[in-house]
C-alpha cells in the first residue's frame, strides 16, 4: 500500500506557527515515504468557523510551498456522507440520544460512562447522540511516541456523535474521512493523541482501516502554554514565509538548510536531510517553548 499522509486544518481563523509545524512535518513524512499529501478543510463548526479562514489557510499553504496532490476535500460537504456512517452505527445499536445536562454530567466528573442517558427524554428539546464506550483499553503504537494505550470509557465516557445542534463531531467526521481520502498515515499535533482511541473504535465498528499515527510535540509559547488558534498564536504571514519556515524546520528538530531563497528550495533541501527518526520527540527540553 501507497503512502498518504494529510493536514486537517479547521478554518477558525489564520494559519498559525503551531499548524504550520503540523504542516510542514507531515508533508515531510509523506514525501521522505514517498507518498502522496492531501489537505482537508474541517468545516463543521460553523459557529467557530471565521469567514474567509479556509481560504486563507490554502493560500498560505502555498506561499509556504506546500501543494496538496489532488483535490482539497470539505467537511462541510460530506453531510451524507457522516449521516450514513452514523445512521450504521445506530442500526448496529452503538448509539443512544441523550438528553443529559452539564450538571447531570457534573456528578460523574462531567463525563457519560453509563451506556444510556439517565435524563428523562425530552420531546422539545434534541438530544445529542453519543456513542456507548466500552470498557476497553484499546493500544496502538505511535510512529514517534512509542507505544499507547487508553481506556475509552475512562478517557472519553460515551462520547458525542452528533451535538444538538445537529452538528457532526469531529471524532465522526475525522474518521470517515480519513477513510474516504484512503490516509494511510496521520501526522498531526499531541493534542489530538488522546481522540486517537476514540478514532480506532469507530474506525473498528465502521470497517475502516486503521492508519498509522504519528504525533508531533506541541508548539509551547514562552510560558509553556500550548500555542492555538483561540489563544494568542500568531499568525505565519504568507507574504514572508522563509523566516517561520526555517523555524518551523528547526522545531521539527531538523537543521535549516542554507542557501534556500524560496520556500519550496527550502522544502526540498529539508526533505534530502530529513529522516523520520531524527524528528522531535517532545516539547520541552532547551529551545521547547517559543
Ligand atoms: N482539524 C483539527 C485541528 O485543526 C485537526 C484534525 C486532525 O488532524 O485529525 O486541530
Amino acid at each position: 500500500m501507497s503512502y498518504r499522509g494529510r493536514f486537517a486544518p479547521s478554518p477558525t481563523g489564520a494559519l498559525h506557527f503551531g499548524s504550520l509545524v503540523a504542516a510542514v512535518g507531515s508533508w515531510l513524512v509523506a514525501r521522505h515515504a514517498g507518498g502522496e499529501w492531501v489537505v482537508r478543510i474541517e468545516d463543521i463548526d460553523p459557529p467557530r468557523e471565521v469567514p474567509g479562514a479556509a481560504a486563507a489557510i490554502l493560500a498560505t499553504l502555498d506561499a509556504f510551498g506546500l501543494s496538496p496532490d489532488g483535490p482539497v476535500l470539505y467537511q462541510s460537504a460530506r453531510g451524507d456522507a457522516y449521516a450514513a456512517a452514523f445512521e450504521r452505527l445506530k442500526a448496529d445499536g452503538h448509539v443512544f440520544a441523550c438528553w443529559c445536562s452539564r450538571a447531570d454530567l457534573a456528578v460523574h466528573g462531567g463525563m457519560h460512562r453509563h451506556g444510556q442517558c439517565v435524563a428523562a427524554p425530552d420531546a422539545d428539546r434534541p438530544p445529542a447522540w453519543r456513542l456507548r464506550s466500552p470498557d476497553e483499553t484499546i493500544h496502538w503504537q505511535d510512529d514517534l511516541q512509542g507505544p499507547q494505550s487508553e481506556n475509552l470509557l475512562e478517557v472519553a465516557g460515551d462520547f458525542v456523535l452528533r451535538r444538538v445542534e445537529g452538528l457532526w463531531a469531529y471524532q465522526l467526521a475525522c474518521v470517515v474521512d480519513d477513510g474516504e481520502q484512503r490516509i494511510t498515515h496521520v501526522v498531526r499535533g499531541a493534542d489530538l493523541l488522546e481522540s486517537t482511541a476514540r478514532q480506532i473504535y469507530l474506525q473498528r465498528l465502521l470497517d475502516l482501516p486503521r492508519p498509522g499515527y504519528l504525533h508531533l510535540p506541541l508548539v509551547l509559547d514562552s510560558n509553556g502554554r500550548k500555542l492555538s488558534k483561540s489563544a494568542a498564536a500568531l499568525p505565519v504571514d504568507p507574504a514572508d514565509p522563509l523566516p517561520a519556515l526555517r523555524l518551523a524546520l528547526e522545531r521539527l528538530g531538523l537543521g535549516t538548510p542554507t542557501g534556500a531563497d524560496t520556500p519550496r528550495a527550502l522544502l526540498r533541501a529539508a526533505l534530502n536531510e530529513f529522516k523520520p527518526a531524527s524528528l522531535r520527540r517532545s516539547s520541552l527540553g532547551p529551545g521547547g517553548a517559543l
